[in-house]
């Protein structure tokens, strides 16, 4: 009794200290911050039995707690044992405050709870997929959209996204390349950084803030065969060069945790690769925040085949990993193991302080509640702001594959048949990992349409087909709450409905496609076409003769050679978000003019994958002979090498002409800067926004160098007629790629130049780096 009275009393005296320093300690950097709380974290340490600080380290998912349930559920208890560093899968003020007072009133220790959750692209206010928003090229509005996502998900009571996903990926089978920015680690590095400067901001204990988590640590994007899950087989170099860079540009801006994937690498699971977490990540990298795995990364390390529970749980501890989440490894053997000798006490210390530092680092212990302010979310969640600012993203978003005769945009005016799977499904409009989103909330295409064009123009519906004609495919791709309800009526009677419709019509707008699940998770294809019945549909719909615009909905690079044939205009949606109806239509009929630029080859087919711009050229290139087969040479008897849209590809409904690119200099050495600059004109009849693109080709390496990399963007507003001068600088920087030694060099030499509208652009000139 009177041992707890002096731990109370002691642990009075430290939150006291704590209060105080976390208040005046507000403006400092986050890096400062975490050796301030150095001190107060080690008092913390001092008190805590080795069954608490294994506690810490444990990160279980809420599963069913509901508010007035949680102190009765198995969580809770374990809460109040101090045996859980934070939770996940759980959202609203209520819920979290119930939860966090179990912390911090009945656990022996009161240390606050870290909140988690897979905030993807938005929070309730649903931004398009991850793959869907990198098309906007768009840093400032990009970082916007996670700066917002922090912000209602604050509001509701967490502190902690899963965010940004930032695994390069050039293979469309992978259902999670919507999750991802795409092929390029340039751009992915950018649109790294931004969103971890939205979601952190510069102050983490403000109340609209939130830690973010960069993942999958690594190389998770790059599965063989392209099946979710499946083993990572790659050379150093290409890691370093091609795979890394976007997980380094978070760490470098500053991200507090890092997810560890669930692939292997060099043969070692990631959640038990020590290069990977320590001496990459910590040693070289300088990473000070935490690690936490994957969901389930620990126990499913046994199924890789590299020891029993017990064993893996402490070599993912030795290797790097904080904290575990689900897997109950560390909570049930990292204690045996240290009494057997197989863990240090060094190695479960040093995780527990870099949690409690977040934890201070986010001011929990200042306030526990700081995130519990019933009076938030009515006025911060889903607000008409928020909704506005989602539809303008969702509409920079979209891509325009194909405009034959400037099809669109569409004239508000006449009757408009919108037919189509797709078409009136609000649940599929956010995507795939929008967990907080209300998905019936999202509007349709079809409101979307109906709002935009009132009564100026008169809109026909008709589903057309089924999603797909397998219904046990059309099941897995409809999961989670986002069916598609399969119309009773025969496949030949919804084509002869939407037939008869398509013949009153004057123009047919055909939503086609994926819906939300066919991609994500383990969502993986080996098909990448849009599903037949709906191409039966398309190819009905398009001998009617009536002109057709496929809106087409898709989570990856999808194989559309048939319908970039014959169907006059494409418009690539993604899945745009909770504001998807109204963006599309805002887009359709030219209020908004698309300049969306794809992150992602496609394809001509399945076979050509991995297909990627930024390729090596071979001792036996193709060369200038694309599109002709050539024996000996490196291409294909069946099809031609290049894909069928490029990387950064994509229409706009004006034209812009490139001319005098121009360099300041042709040659440079280390300190000196070379000016690029060209002129764009916006050359048709629209004012438009257009992404200009400079590449760089390294003529001569130590090792083989890609024939085109992606060195700086600008998106620029220009009014047609108008023509602008974007200027690029490029520094030695720029120039730098690892060696064989891993070394991150420049090497003197002739570096070719090429700016233009997408990565197959052609306008180049050249200069050399002296050294
Ligand atoms: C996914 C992660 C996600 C985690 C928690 C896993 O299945 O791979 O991306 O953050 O679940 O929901």
């Amino acid at each position: 009794m009177t041992k707890l009275i002096k731990l109370n009393s002691i642990l009075t005296c430290i939150f006291a200290c704590l209060i105080f320093s976390c208040n005046s300690e507000q403006k400092d950097s986050i890096q400062t911050n975490k050796n301030q709380f150095e001190k107060q974290v080690d008092s913390i340490l001092s008190l805590m039995t080795i069954e608490e600080k294994i506690g810490q380290l444990n990160l279980p998912s809420a599963g069913d707690i509901t508010t007035g349930q949680a102190k009765s559920s198995n969580i809770a208890k374990k809460i109040e044992e101090g045996k859980v560093g934070g939770l996940f899968n759980i959202k609203s003020v209520s819920k979290i405050k119930e939860v966090q007072r179990i912390a911090v009133e009945k656990s022996r220790l009161k240390i606050p709870l870290i909140f988690g959750m897979d905030i993807i692209h938005g929070y309730q206010t649903t931004f398009p997929i991850p793959l869907g928003l990198s098309c906007s090229w768009d840093m400032e509005m990009i970082k916007k959209t996670a700066q917002m996502a922090a912000q209602e998900a604050t509001a509701d009571g967490i502190n902690w996204t899963f965010s940004p996903m930032v695994d390069i990926s050039r293979d469309p089978r992978w259902g999670r390349v919507s999750e991802g920015s795409g092929e390029d680690p340039f751009l992915g590095s950018e649109i790294a950084k931004a969103m971890v400067n939205g979601y952190q901001g510069d102050d983490l204990t403000k109340n609209n803030t939130m830690i973010a988590c960069v993942k999958h640590f690594a190389l998770y994007g790059a599965p063989e065969a392209g099946r979710d899950y499946n083993t990572v087989d790659m050379s150093k170099i290409r890691m370093y060069n091609e795979y890394l860079p976007p997980y380094k540009a978070a760490i470098d801006a500053g991200v507090r945790t890092v997810m560890v994937s669930f692939n292997e690498i060099d043969g070692i699971p990631a959640s038990g690769n020590k290069w990977l977490l320590t001496d990459l990540l910590r040693t070289d990298w300088g990473f000070n925040g935490f690690v936490v795995t994957d969901y389930t990364g620990i126990e499913e390390m046994m199924y890789h085949g590299v020891g029993d529970f017990q064993q893996v749980s402490a070599m993912a501890l030795t290797a790097g990993v904080d904290m575990d989440m689900v897997s109950d490894g560390f909570l049930t053997t990292l204690k045996k193991s240290l009494d057997e000798g197989k863990i240090s006490i060094d190695a479960i210390d040093a995780a527990v302080k870099r949690i409690l530092t977040a934890k201070f680092e986010l001011g929990l212990f200042t306030d526990p509640y700081k995130y519990c302010d019933e009076s938030r979310p009515p006025k911060e969640i889903f607000t008409k702001e928020n909704k506005d600012f989602a539809r303008k993203v969702s509409s920079e978003s979209m891509v325009l594959l194909k405009n034959d005769n400037q099809l669109l945009p569409l004239k508000k005016s006449g009757t408009i048949a919108l037919i189509g799977p797709l078409a009136n499904t609000a649940v599929n409009m956010a995507g795939t990992w929008s967990v907080a989103t209300k998905q019936e909330l999202s509007n349709p295409l079809l409101e979307g349409l109906k709002t935009v064009v009132g009564d100026k123009a008169k809109i026909e519906y008709a589903k057309g087909s089924n999603l797909d004609y397998d219904l046990e495919l059309e099941n897995r791709a409809t999961m989670f709450g986002k069916e598609i309800p399969r119309d009773g009526r025969t496949d030949k009677q919804l084509l002869d409905e939407a037939l008869a419709m398509a013949s009153r019509s004057d123009v047919i707008v055909a939503a086609l496609g994926e819906s939300a699940e066919f991609s994500g998770e383990c969502s993986s294809r080996t098909n990448l076409e849009i599903p037949q019945v709906q191409k039966d549909l398309l190819n009905a719909l398009l001998k009617t003769g009536k002109p057709v615009v496929l809106v087409l909905f898709t989570g990856r690079p999808l194989v559309i050679v048939d319908e970039n044939t014959n169907v006059p205009a494409i418009l690539n949606v993604w899945f745009p978000g909770s504001e998807a109806g109204l963006a599309i239509s805002d887009v359709l009929f030219g209020d908004v003019n698309p300049s969306g630029k794809l992150t992602a080859t496609f394809p001509r087919n399945v076979g050509q994958i991995p297909i990627f711009y930024n390729h090596k050229n071979t001792g036996r290139p193709l060369g200038n002979n694309e599109g002709k087969f050539e024996k000996f040479k490196s291409n294909y008897l069946d099809v031609r090498n290049e894909p069928l849209y490029p990387f950064g590809y994509g229409l706009s409904y004006t034209t812009f002409d490139y001319a005098n690119l121009k360099l300041s200099t042709n040659k440079i050495n280390a300190n000196e800067t070379v000016e690029v600059t060209i002129d764009v004109t916006n050359s048709g009849i629209y004012d438009g926004k257009e992404v200009v693109q400079l590449y760089i080709r390294d003529l001569v390496g130590s090792v083989t160098r890609p024939v085109k990399e992606l060195k700086g963007f600008h998106k620029v507003e220009i009014k047609k007629g108008e023509t602008k001068k974007v200027i690029f600088r490029l520094t030695e920087n720029d120039l730098k790629f690892y060696n064989s030694n891993l070394d991150f060099v420049s090497e003197p030499g002739d570096f070719e130049v090429f700016v233009g509208t997408n990565s197959d652009t052609h306008l180049k000139s050249k200069f050399e780096l002296i050294k």
